[in-house]
């Protein structure tokens, strides 16, 4: 569990500032969506929030601690992908230990955590088939198992569910936010789409060209939007 803050934070690639600066505080716990048209810097926000990225001026902390020089791997952050970003050659077992094995972590330990993790997650049958023997859905869940056998403080979640069909994205919006309910971590959850933003959100945040428009909690965003393009892009009544 842990707070982020992001202070003056600024990315320019060679001459566009696509980050010009941002401001934000995320309290420990909250469930907080970064919304905004694609282009607007979602992405590159949470890449430079993992260590993905490097900021270019400005700083992050975590807890009170600045990471902004931090390896992504020594955050305690971890990132979902909207393209699953699974090893097709590895079981599921495998693609879920990878990355502790990398860290020299325990077999016993290891096994302990993709236990608890794949029982949570509905995939402990399939902890011996390879991503293409999987449904999207199935593969969805692998890729979040993947954050969760690393225990990070924050979870990130890039578009995750844009690969799948509408009904199981409704489906997937409901175990991603009772998966929140269970763990009780800081996750910040990016998406394109309002309904998710406005159904999944303790706290919106409105992306445009790289600026916070609001934050707010999805109702008071959709009944006091500040701006047309709040209003516009959240769906209020004129
Ligand atoms: P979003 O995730 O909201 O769709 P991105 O963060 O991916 O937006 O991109 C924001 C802007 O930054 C876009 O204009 C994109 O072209 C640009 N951009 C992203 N990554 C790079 C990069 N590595 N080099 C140059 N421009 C980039
Ligand atoms: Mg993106």
């Amino acid at each position: 569990m842990a707070n982020l803050k992001l202070r003056n934070l600024n990315k320019t690639f060679g001459s566009v500032e696509v980050i010009p600066n941002v401001n934000l505080d995320i309290e420990d716990g909250e469930f907080v969506v970064f919304v905004g048209p694609s282009g607007c810097g979602k992405s590159t926000l949470l890449r430079m929030i993992a260590g993905l990225e490097t900021a270019t001026t400005g700083d992050i902390l975590i807890d009170e601690k600045s990471v902004v020089r931090t390896p992504a791997a020594d955050r305690g952050v971890s990132m979902v992908f909207q393209s699953y970003a699974l090893y097709p050659h590895m079981t599921v077992r495998q693609n879920l230990s990878f990355g502790l094995e990398n860290i020299g972590m325990a077999k016993a330990e290891i096994e302990k955590r993709i236990q608890a993790a794949s029982v949570l997650l509905q995939i402990d049958e399939l902890l011996n088939r390879r991503p293409t023997q999987l449904s999207g859905g199935q593969r969805q869940r692998v890729a979040i198992g993947r954050s969760i056998v690393r225990e990070p403080k924050i979870f990130l979640f890039d578009e995750p569910l844009s690969n799948l069909d509408a009904e199981l994205r409704v489906v997937m919006r409901f175990e991603i936010n009772a998966l929140h309910e269970r763990l009780g971590n800081t996750m910040i959850y990016v998406t394109h789409d309002q309904i998710e933003a406005m159904t999944m959100a303790d706290k919106i945040v409105v992306l445009r060209k790289g600026n916070i428009e609001q934050v707010g909690a999805p109702l008071e965003l959709y009944n006091h939007p500040d701006n047309k393009f709040v209003a516009g892009f959240i769906g209020s009544p004129r």
